[in-house]
């Protein structure tokens, strides 16, 4: 143990509306030790911040590393990031975050280099530099669980637009006369082809009667994407037109993407994409089908980092940075 020093670990924080998670992971991406806890977010920011505190104590001392050793801290945050000035300016399911500077509050704190970013950029700096996005220059990153989120890498770099949307691809409107988004607007991606989507469009339609295993499988419970994707394996017809419809425009909203920027790659992930070949199937075929010209020679790949995307790529933004 001759590091001294040697500044070689990150640490990435994955400040999340449900759970925090902190990592000491080192510059090849690889996890040393994760630790995590509930965010509580409904106590305010100053609880939450004092326990990413504990926390970030506690996953150091488990690695067994010093803070001498740490060369910098990244976070990713739910929502709106000025990722320049590290302030956070409204973070989804996270009430009271009003223009809190994280990245001052952390530099001043721990005497480190911090960066700060939305979480879907994080994971796809993440995913670009450590996992699927290994070897590529243009790519795109898209994670679908209870929304759909978004990171675009251009030229090996994250694209943030004039004031940080970019890469909000969730919100795309791909039926105006759609459902009403908690954003605001109406029929936007991720109120048709997100994972909560699939779900509440089968709960809607066996509320007004439609026959349907997926009630069994949810165990009386609350049913989940992944009941109606369970259902549709056992033959479900109800949960399979729910999912082909929710595929179809997953397609066709990626290949409009793969247009627009022309990625090399696009890396999808998030607790949805689990289900492989079903989603990836279809999105690959519709991009075949409606890339223009040789953008449609984009790879539809599956994402490297699993649970741990939040982290790794929190840690990714400060490697970034220091780079
Ligand atoms: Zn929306």
């Amino acid at each position: 143990m001759h590091q001294g020093g040697c500044r070689k670990y990150l640490v990435g924080i994955d400040l999340g509306g449900t759970k925090i998670a902190v990592a000491v992971v080192d510059t090849v991406g690889q996890v040393l030790q994760r630790v995590q806890e509930w965010t509580r977010g409904e106590e305010g920011p100053e609880r939450v911040l004092a326990r990413i505190n504990c926390l970030f104590d506690a996953a150091l001392a488990k690695a067994g590393v010093s803070a001498e050793q740490v060369a910098g801290i990244g976070i990713g945050a739910p929502g709106i990031v000025d990722w320049k000035e590290g302030i956070v300016h409204n973070l989804t399911n996270l009430p009271g975050w009003r223009n809190v500077n994280l990245k001052e509050r952390f530099e001043q704190r721990y005497s480190l280099p911090v960066a700060v970013d939305n979480d879907a950029n994080a994971a796809a700096l993440g995913e670009y530099l450590f996992g699927s996005g290994r070897g590529v220059r243009h790519m795109l990153y898209l994670t679908i669980s209870t929304g759909i989120g978004g990171g675009i890498i251009q030229d090996g770099r994250l694209v943030h637009g004039a004031w940080g949307v970019a890469g909000e691809v969730g919100h795309m409107v791909l039926d105006p006369q759609g459902e009403l988004c908690n954003c605001g607007n109406c029929g936007c991606w991720e109120t048709i082809s997100s994972g909560s989507a699939i779900a509440r469009q089968v709960r809607r339609r066996i509320a007004r009667g439609e026959q349907s295993m997926v009630t069994e499988l949810a165990g009386g419970g609350e049913i989940k994407a992944e009941h109606v994707f369970q259902a549709r394996q056992l033959g479900d017809e109800l949960a399979a037109a729910v999912i082909r419809r929710a595929l179809l425009y997953l397609g066709v909203g990626v290949a409009n993407l793969v247009n627009v920027l022309n990625p090399e790659r696009v890396v999808i992930g998030g607790g949805v994409a689990n289900v492989g070949e079903v989603l990836f199937e279809p999105v690959r075929r519709q991009v075949r089908e409606l890339g223009f010209g040789p953008a449609a020679r984009a790879e539809i790949v599956p994402a490297a980092l699993g649970k741990d995307a939040g982290v790794v790529g929190a840690a990714a933004l400060v490697w970034n940075m220091l780079q």
